[in-house]
């Protein structure tokens, strides 16, 4: 069985910024995700030859400590300002997917590993996966959306004290569907330069982004978001009546006989209408796992929005207390 200093659950973005932290102060780190990539909720898909983001389209940098952090992105080139004079719009110049992979390079990483449960073996834990072998760690962070950490704990040995099992229930997530759709050749929209339309849309569409105007794919890929309202509407209807139903109500901008093909993602925890407000949670005194995430704000957070800042804001946190936890014991 793997045994490492710390097991990170989740390898989006505040997974693999915590990952990198802890690595640096001489931690020996595994993430584990779920998926086949590194990345979760800046997602990036490709389609015929094309590409579109059709998670977070981009961020915004509130905090002295995340805009260090995007002066180094930008330097190396993995970002650049998209739009917003006054408050910058950020965008990853690959698709936003390919940050958090640029991110990861130096992270190990086991992917196509769900965790099914954390047992308890002594001072360490044992995560157990749906498939595979077991993996053992001294802390767990875990950073998957607050309500899937929360099932996970629920599904596990470890004491949750109340406070930790009440605040985990508090946060809630809405779902979110997004229609990504492929314009014939020479199809033309009518967005902004930017190609990024987030006022004056029509009833249950919240934003429209055209990934050719964003300079991140040479086919012209069209990505429309529902709002949280419109779908929790739809969320359980077929994926052709979805689509059907987004694509109608955006006909002033995308003409229907210019569509070549569509498809659907589906996010149930696509951002949170409750958040917590501290950056970290631990799940109770005993034991040594901590829950974070792009759900954690701090306390002086004005926006009280989850977004990509808040996610790694979150992730620093949680490495910063993981260390000071682990060099207390050393010394004791
Ligand atoms: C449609 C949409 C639009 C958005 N728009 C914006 C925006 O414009 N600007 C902005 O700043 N933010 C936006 N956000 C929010 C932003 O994407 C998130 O705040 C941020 O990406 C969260 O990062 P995270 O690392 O906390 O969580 P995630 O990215 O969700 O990472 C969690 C990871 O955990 C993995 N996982 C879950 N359960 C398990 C398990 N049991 N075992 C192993 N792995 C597991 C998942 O596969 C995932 O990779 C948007 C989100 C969505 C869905």
């Amino acid at each position: 069985m793997r045994e490492v200093d710390v097991a990170i659950v989740g390898g989006g973005i505040a997974g693999i910024v915590a990952a990198t932290k802890l690595i640096e102060s001489g931690k020996e780190v595994l993430v584990l995700d779920k998926s086949k990539s590194v990345g979760g909720r800046l997602a990036t898909r490709r389609i015929n030859g094309g590409k579109a983001d059709h998670g977070a389209q981009f961020f915004t940098v509130r905090t002295e400590q995340f805009q260090q952090l995007v002066d180094r992105w930008e330097q190396n080139g993995w970002v650049s300002k998209w739009f917003g004079e006054n408050h910058a719009r950020y965008k990853s110049t690959d698709g936003m997917n390919q940050l958090v992979k640029h991110l990861a390079s130096e992270v190990p990483v086991q992917l196509s590993f769900k965790v099914d449960r954390i047992e308890r073996d002594g001072n360490s834990y044992v995560l157990v996966p749906e498939e595979g072998d077991d993996v053992k760690a001294h802390t767990v962070l875990l950073t998957p959306p607050a309500p899937q950490s929360l099932q996970l704990l629920q599904a596990s040995d470890s004491q949750l004290s109340n406070y930790a099992h009440h605040s985990l229930n508090r946060i809630v997530f809405d779902p979110a569907l997004v229609g990504l759709v492929s314009l014939k050749e020479g199809a033309s929209t009518k967005l902004p330069n930017s190609g990024h339309q987030d006022s004056d849309l029509p009833e249950g569409i919240e934003r429209i982004v055209d990934s050719s105007s964003k300079g991140i794919s040479t086919e012209r890929i069209i990505s429309i978001y529902a709002t949280s309202e419109l779908s929790k509407f739809l969320y359980s209807e077929e994926d052709e009546l979805i689509l059907r139903e987004l694509i109608s109500r955006v006909s002033h901008i995308i003409h229907s006989e210019h569509v070549s093909s569509s498809q659907l993602k589906r996010w149930r925890y696509a951002q949170a209408e409750q958040v917590h407000s501290s950056p970290t949670l631990w799940v109770s005194e005993h034991e040594s796992i901590v829950v974070a995430g792009d759900a954690f704000l701090r306390s002086d957070d004005q926006s009280g929005r989850t977004r990509i800042e808040s996610a790694v804001l979150s992730g620093l946190t949680a490495a910063n207390e993981i260390n000071d936890g682990m060099e207390r014991k050393a010394s004791l």
